[in-house]
Formats: C-alpha cells, structure tokens, sequence
C-alpha cells in the first residue's frame, strides 16, 4: 500500500533535506517546526563528496555548488614559529565545477543556514507543507498510526498524525526524550567545550589554506574559510565550566594569543560566537513507527564535520527505505530495522571513533614532536610528506570509509 503521509518534526538540514526527497517520490509528507525562522547559528559548513550525493538526489547540488565553493584542502600545523603545515591534504579539483553530466562528487562549502534557506525554498516549491510555529510536545502510536501533539504558537493544541513520524528535531530531540526519557542518550560528553565563530580577517598575508587545524594544547583551535567573500569560522578550545559572559570576555585575548599577527578586535569583524558542549552520543533509531535521524538520533564533536555528513547518510537511507515500501519492495519491520541496525553501526564503528581521533590529536599531546610521534594518523601523513619531499612517488591515500549505505539493496524486487 503506498503511504499516505509521513510526518517530519524539525526542520533543520536533515528535517527539511528528507521532506524534500520523500516530496519527490511522491511521498506525501507534513513538515512540523517549533521555531518561526530557520537557525542561523555557525554551524555546519563542509559537506563531503557523500553528502553531495544526496544533494544531488534530491535536485539541490547545482545551486549549493553555485552559491558555495570548493575548499583547496586542509592541513595541520604548529602554533609555534611560522605556524609550518605538518601535513595537508589537497583537494586537486579545487575551485573546479562539474562538468556536464559528470557525476564526481566532491566536497562543498556552504554556511548551514544558506543550505537551509535552498533546502527550504525547494521543499516549498514541491508542495510540501512546513508548519512554522508548531512545537511537538508529546507523542503516541497504535498498530496502524502515529502521532505528535503540538502547541502551537497562537497556543491552540492540535494532534497530527501520519503512518510514521521521523524526529529530526535536533540535540535536545523531544521526540527522542518522548520515546526513551529525559536522560537517556547513551554516551558522553566531553569535559573541554568549543567555541565557534563566524569572523571577518585578513588571512592573506600568512599563506594560510582554505581550512588548518593548529596542533597545540593550549590553543588548539581550526580557522576555515567558510564563504567565497571571506568569512572565516574559527573555532576553538575552551576551559570547561565557564558561563558565556566569561566564555565572550575570553575571546579576544584567545584570539590575540593564537592567530596569525595577534590582532586586537578592531582588526576583525566577528559576526556569531557561539559556545558548545559537545558530546559523543547515539540511541537506538527506530521504536515502532518513530523513526530517529540526525543530531536526534547521534551526537560527535564537530572537528572532521562527520556530524551533519553522518545525519545526511541517515537521511539517504530513510528516504530509499520509505521508497522501499511505498512501492511494495521491501517489507517495513524489516526495511526500518535494518536503517536503525545499519546506521548505529556506522556511527559505533566509524563516525564515533574518527571523530574522537579527530578532536583529541589537537590538544592531547604536550606538542606537534610528540603528536607526530604518537599519533598514527599525523604519523602517517608526516612520513608521507618527508617521502614526497625526497622525490618518492606515493600510492593514493585511501578515501575516508562509507557513511552512506545503500537501502535498496534490501529489496525484493
Ligand atoms: C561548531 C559546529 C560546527 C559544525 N560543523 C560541521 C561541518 O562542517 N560539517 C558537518 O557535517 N557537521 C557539522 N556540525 C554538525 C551539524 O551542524 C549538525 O549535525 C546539524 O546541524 C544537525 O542537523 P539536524 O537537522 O539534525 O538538527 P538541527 O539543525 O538542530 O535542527 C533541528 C530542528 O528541529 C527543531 N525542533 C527541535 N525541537 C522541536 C520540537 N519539539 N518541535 C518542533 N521542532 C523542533 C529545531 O527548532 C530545529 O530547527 C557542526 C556542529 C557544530 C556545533
């Protein structure tokens, strides 16, 4: 039987990403946000060669690749000195655009709320309905329904229901607390906390890459370009158990301390700051007819960006599992608990562990000498460019390991 409507809570790059792909199979679909006005915090802003996959599904990357750029790599370096790469990666394409009907996905750059605003624009333009000001506050199911209660912003009360209901409602999901408890979110956080900025500054006199990430345990941090007119995101290390007003009274000596010519805030612009906590976290993703995608569902530190890039794969696989039923391929209780199965695993085995590596090789060790020695990954990289600095011709690294999984493959038909 095909479905007759699948209900989405939250509409952030996940929420607004999987309306937009159900819409354009034919799924029926009713989008529920608490808020008035998509989030314009500094968040994601990478989306790798995986998630530009889904973009494409979903009839978006043309005009992602055109509003965003391609990052010219990444490197890591020492503080210390003239601040040398200990090892990059270069991305060859570059500045390049697809070619016409070339299908090589490659990573893009785009701030998160200006994906959010295209996401938006294309949901709408294919009918889908986006109910602003509807704040889920319970939910409930039967054998053949689910349903969320909703507030709504005029405080009128509504329940609306659907055949299954995807959170995608963020960090503090309610559809998650309403499904297991306030409290339980397996996993931890971390005792350091981030601070994450959007800024303005003249780079170009230090021979800086689109992205760095600075070894160093004190000021360990990341400076990324973020947007073509040079928006930069700098994110950084911070104590724990600091308030945002001593957090905010910190930056600008943090910022004098550890970017290049040790500016003082009037010779930068900051547009956000923004403190995290960050926590590595993941629940079981599917109970019944609730589905659990995103940052609903699964939780790292930002540094690697496998948060959202994870999230996105989620969404890929739900999307082809609705498809799976909605046209009588795939069995549902199966279909649905193998995404819950599938995509747990794939956070435990890869975006889990990689993404802890990925944070913690910055500030855990006392400098880049012992980081280099202790540190496989840095290790491998460093021998790779002391080898490549002789002449020696090098194999190809191999490409980060799948977040995607292919759904269809778990069909009958
Ligand atoms: C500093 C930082 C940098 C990052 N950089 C990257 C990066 O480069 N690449 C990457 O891949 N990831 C990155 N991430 C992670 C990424 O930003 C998140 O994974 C992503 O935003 C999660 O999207 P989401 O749709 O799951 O949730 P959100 O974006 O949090 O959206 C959830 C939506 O649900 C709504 N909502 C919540 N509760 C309710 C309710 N009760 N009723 C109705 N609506 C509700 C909210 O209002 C919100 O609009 C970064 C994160 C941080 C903190």
């Amino acid at each position: 039987m095909p479905l007759t409507k699948v209900l989405i809570v939250g509409a952030g790059p996940s929420g607004l990403l999987l309306a937009l792909l159900l819409s354009g199979a034919g799924i029926p679909v009713e989008l529920i946000e608490q808020a008035r006005a998509l989030d314009t915090n500094p968040r994601a802003s990478h989306y790798t060669a995986e998630s530009c996959f889904e973009f494409d599904r979903a009839g978006v990357l043309d005009v992602i690749e055109s509003e965003g750029f391609f990052p010219d790599g990444v490197s890591w370096r020492r503080l210390d000195g003239e601040r040398e790469r200990l090892c990059e990666i270069r991305n060859p394409n570059a500045g390049g655009k697809r070619e016409n009907g070339e299908k090589e996905y490659r990573m893009v750059c785009l701030p998160l709320h200006r994906l959010g605003k295209i996401l938006e624009k294309a949901v709408l333009e294919r009918g889908a309905v986006i109910r602003y000001g509807w704040k889920v506050v319970g939910v409930g199911q039967d054998e053949g329904k689910a349903w969320v209660d909703v507030e709504k912003d005029d405080g009128e009360k509504e329940r609306v229901e659907g055949e299954y209901v995807v959170g995608c409602d963020g960090a503090n999901s309610t559809v998650r607390r309403k499904l297991y408890g306030d409290d339980h979110f397996p996993g931890f956080t971390w005792e350091k906390q981030i601070v994450a900025t959007n800024m303005y500054y003249d780079f170009s006199p230090y021979d800086y890459d689109d992205s760095q990430f600075f070894v160093h345990p004190e000021h360990w941090h990341m400076v990324a370009k973020i947007q073509a007119d040079g928006l930069y995101r700098v994110t950084y290390g911070e104590q724990s158990g600091l308030t945002y007003d001593e957090l905010k009274a910190r930056q600008p000596e943090k910022f004098r301390a550890f970017l290049p010519g040790n500016p003082t805030p009037d010779q930068y612009k900051l547009v956000n700051f923004s403190p995290y906590k960050v926590h590595q976290r993941c629940v079981k993703m599917r109970e019944g007819r609730f589905l659990l995608a995103a940052d609903a569902a699964h939780l790292c530190n930002p540094w690697g960006g496998l948060g959202l890039t994870g999230g996105i794969a989620d969404v890929g696989s739900l999307y082809d599992s609705f498809v799976g039923i909605h046209t009588g391929r795939v069995d549902a209780d199966e279909i649905l608990s193998k995404y819950d199965e599938v995509r747990r695993g794939i956070w435990r085995d890869i975006i889990n562990p990689m993404s802890i590596d990925n944070m913690s090789r910055l500030f855990k060790y006392d400098g880049p000498e012992e980081a280099i020695e202790k540190d496989p990954f840095l290790k491998m990289m460093v021998e790779r460019e002391v080898a490549r600095k002789e002449g020696k011709v090098l194999e190809d690294l191999p490409g980060p390991p799948p977040l995607r999984h292919d759904m269809t493959q778990y069909f009958k038909n």
